[in-house]
Order: C-alpha cells, then structure tokens, then sequence
C-alpha cells in the first residue's frame, strides 16, 4: 500500500525546469498563432507563387479549389470520377475481407489468341485483360531470350464468381470445409476476379508437367517480374496480412511503378494500399522511378480526385475508400 503511494507520489514530480521550458514553447507557440491571426497568408509568405497550393484538407466543410498545381508543376482539375472509381483499375485489394465489385461488363481477352510463342496456355477459356496480356507476353519473351525454356503454362487467369464458387465447393466437397476456407477465395474473394493475375505451372515437351515454384531458372521471372509491372502476390512471410499461404505461381499485374515500389519496400498489397495513404494530394506526393521514367503518385479519399490536365497518367480505385492517381513526369 505505501508502497503504491510513494510509485504515485514520483509519478507526479516535476522539475521546475521542465515547467520552465513548457512555458516558454507554449508563450511562443501562442505568440506564433496571434501573428498568423493578425495577418491572414503570413507564413505561408515562403511558398513560391505558382507552386503548391494545398485544397481543403479532409473533414473541412470549406469546398476543395476547382484548379490546383503540384508541387513539381503538375496543373490539376478537381473531377467527380463516380463511385465506381474506388472499385476499378490496377491497384484494388481483393480478398475474402474486400470482395470484388463485379463491374457490368469487363474488358477482357483470350490469351491462347494473342500470345507470343515463348510459353503455353492451358487452353482457350483464359482470359485475361489486355494490359497485363502485353506485359506477359514481353515478360516471356524476355525469360525465353535470357536463356529460359518454353516450359511455362499459363493454367488460370480471369475467373467468374460462379466459377470461383465451384472451386470453393470442389475443395469443401473433397477436403472438407475448414480446409476449402483456409485454402481457396471465397466467391468474390478471388482477385482472379479482377483480369489481373495469371497462375503458372510447367508443361516439358515430353508431355509431363509439373508444379510452378519459381525456382531453378524460373527464379528469373520471380525476381524480374516487377520490370514487367506483376508482382508474386502471396509470399509466406507475409501470410498473416494476405490470409493466403505461398503462391509462387500467382502473379498479379499492378503496374511498373507500383510493382518496383512494392517489391523495393517489401510490402504486399495490404501493406501497400496502407502506405499510399501517406501521400494524400493535399500532402506530400509519392516519387518513384522506375524502367528509366518518373513518377509522382499521390492517394485521394473518395471518388473526387485531383486529375492531371495533360500528360500520361492512370488512375486506380484502392476498392477500399479511395482513387491513387500515378502520373508520369519524366
Ligand atoms: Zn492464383
């Protein structure tokens, strides 16, 4: 008991330096806020005319600026993209936690018809949409020029939900359904739905195959795939955020840049989605520099974005609260 009484008693004691120092920040921070109330725009004096204007912060009632300059000289217009905006693009986080938002249509193609020759497709029915196809085919080519083989076989790509929900009850039915929940997406919980990502596995020319565990020379495509904008979606370190075991066949497209900045800063899509949220447009923006060119990402909750006036851009939904904008500026 006494004990307890004396821990609280030092608990409160303060030195009278102490209390001489937070008197004089608090005097000066004072001092400081009347000076700006006296003169409304003082120190932001320092800003250079033309460079950064910041909009209305996040929870302001006051209505963003319709016209806004970044920082690097990026001239912007405020756009209401619509809801659907937080829901399509590149960069949507898709799991059983955030399902897909099926869009009414997708555009999507078949890989076995628009291929290269430096891999194989299991048949017909993949699909994939076109982008990620592009970026496939350049990532083969180059496997195969560096010495790789035509072994690669492209066994899944776009998947519906009823589709995804026949694995779901496949797996239950066979191994029951604590096993199906731990080991296969939910309907709608697959970003299979998405036309983003492609499952590999091995196919010899003697007719066997095999699994895809990017090892060997297919340790290649595992450590270069970024260059081609995929990123190996579910690493077993990173189990505990994704809810997904180690998948070294699954490769999902989310562009040069963010697949350079992910795979630099270790993070899986979970982690990333959380990162972005560090450069709103009313803050500091993201540069990245990746395959030879520039870029400056910025993240805006909602679906009213600051949109570039010109130049080469993209813009994705996160499917959680809001749009990344990934402009490129060199
Ligand atoms: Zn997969």
């Amino acid at each position: 008991m006494s004990r307890s009484r004396r821990r609280r008693r030092r608990g409160v004691y303060i030195s009278p330096f102490l209390l001489l120092a937070a008197g004089l920040i608090l005097a000066a921070l004072a001092g400081y806020l009347i000076w700006n109330g006296l003169h409304p725009g003082g120190g932001g004096n320092d800003i250079p005319a033309g460079s950064f204007q910041p909009g209305t912060p996040s929870g302001s009632d006051e209505p963003r600026k319709e016209h806004v300059t970044t920082d690097s000289g990026i001239a912007c217009t405020l756009t209401d993209l619509g809801e659907d905006a937080v829901y399509t693009g590149d960069l949507v986080l898709v799991s059983n936690a955030v399902p897909y938002h099926f869009p009414d249509q997708q555009d999507l193609v078949s890989i076995y018809e628009n291929k290269t020759s430096s891999y194989y497709v299991r048949d017909m029915e993949v699909l994939l949409c076109p982008v990620p196809l592009e970026a496939l085919n350049h990532m083969m080519d180059d496997f195969i020029a560096q010495g790789g083989s035509k072994t690669v076989n492209v066994v899944a790509g776009h998947r519906t939900r009823e589709f995804q929900q026949h694995l779901f009850e496949q797996s239950s039915d066979q191994n029951g359904l604590d096993h199906a929940k731990e080991f296969v997406a939910q309907p709608g919980g697959s970003e299979h739905h998405t036309g983003l990502v492609i499952d590999l596995y091995l196919y010899f020319s003697n007719g066997t195959s095999g699994d895809y565990d990017g090892t060997g020379e297919y340790a290649w495509i595992n450590s270069h795939c970024q260059e081609y904008g995929y990123v190996v979606r579910y690493a077993g370190d990173k189990q505990s955020l994704t809810g997904i075991a180690d998948e070294p066949w699954h490769f999902r497209y989310v562009g040069v840049p963010h697949a350079t900045e992910m795979v630099e800063k270790g993070m899986c899509l979970e982690e990333y989605i959380d990162y972005l949220r560090q450069f709103p447009f009313d803050g500091d923006h993201l540069t990245i520099e990746a395959g030879g060119k520039k870029y400056e990402v910025w993240y805006d909750a909602g679906s009213e974005v600051y949109l570039p006036d010109s130049g080469n851009y993209t813009v994705s939904g996160n499917n959680v609260d809001g749009v990344i904008v990934t402009c490129e500026v060199s």
